[in-house]
């Protein structure tokens, strides 16, 4: 009976154009939303934000730049890449409420043939605590965010003259440690072209205060990568060659910390790499580092490892 029954609310279903007790064609769904980009990790206040806040007992590796990549050398049960791979990431939305980033990148010139968006870094601003030399006798003393940000306006001015693109992520000066944003801000930068990040630093050496200088064996340059990265161990490579070559520093070697990576290292999601450019309170480097001709050679060893990128990519 109940087979009868449905035979006639069949053929009535099909009369009248329906077919209620067959299971419907499901209708194409809507077309999903795209995915919210990851939110950037907050930084954690007392984090370590450079080489100069790296403890005596931090596992540290050191490599060679001569030698071939090895990845998560030392790392006890460490994945080979830890991070999804960054350079393939979806390009995030920018959606009205992410309208509050202020700078802007500039694009490559319509005459040259960009690879990448170079996202450079000056690391600290005016309202960062420390980061500062001790006060030489005749009052000169290096404040780290105006180094820093002396070198990045040098290369600056070499990539506008080439037309490389690139993305100042912090053009203000009065910002304190500003870790979160200035990763954030190059996180969801939206650009065809595939971003890479570079923070750009002034070292400090262990000393008992502010005023008082490390010891004199501290001293020189070193490139430091997210452990387990290749394309970020590649790129501190090229960057730490040509920073030698250039400035003839004294070579400390490529540096990873195996755990409590640098936030800048870590939270970016995109190859990335610190450079630090001498200590300043070693009191030889930072007679350098207070020179016209040394800051415009470590910029010069910035664009020439950039342009060495540029054309051969990572
Ligand atoms: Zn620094």
């Amino acid at each position: 009976m109940n087979e009868f029954l449905q035979v006639i609310v069949d053929f009535l279903a099909v009369l009248f154009g329906d077919t209620p007790s067959r299971p419907r064609t499901p209708r194409p769904l809507p077309p999903a939303l795209p995915p919210a980009p990851p939110p950037t990790p907050q930084a954690n206040p007392e984090e370590p934000q450079d080489a100069g806040d790296v403890k005596e007992d931090d596992f540290i590796v050191i490599s060679h730049e001569a030698e071939p990549p090895r990845v998560g050398e030392g790392a006890p049960e460490f994945d080979e890449n830890p991070l999804p791979a960054p350079e393939d990431d979806p390009i995030p939305p920018v959606s009205p409420d992410d309208r509050v980033i202020i700078p802007v990148p500039v694009p490559p010139a319509p005459e040259y043939r960009a690879r990448y968006m170079w996202c450079i870094d000056n690391g600290h601003g005016a309202l960062t605590a420390g980061k500062r030399s001790p006060i030489l006798p005749d009052g000169r003393q290096l404040l780290e965010y105006q180094f820093n940000r002396d070198i990045t306006r040098r290369i600056f001015a070499q990539l506008d003259a080439i037309g490389v693109a690139y993305f100042n992520v912090v053009p203000e000066t009065q910002v304190g440690n500003f870790l979160t944003e200035r990763v954030d801000r190059a996180n969801r930068l939206s650009t065809a072209l595939p971003k890479l990040f570079v923070s750009i630093h002034g070292n400090a050496g262990p000393a008992p205060t502010l005023q008082d200088f490390t010891d004199d064996s501290v001293q020189g340059v070193e490139t430091w990568y997210y452990n387990g990265s290749t394309k970020g161990r590649k790129m501190a490579t090229i960057f730490h060659r040509n920073i030698i070559a250039q400035t003839d520093m004294n070579n400390r070697h490529l540096r990873s910390k195996v755990t409590g990576q640098f936030y800048v290292l870590r939270a970016t999601r995109m190859p990335a790499v610190l450079t630090e450019n001498g200590f300043y309170n070693n009191r030889f480097d930072l007679e350098q580092m207070l020179t016209e001709d040394f800051r415009q050679r470590v910029a010069d060893a910035h664009v020439a490892a950039i342009m060495e990128i540029e054309r051969e990519g990572l």
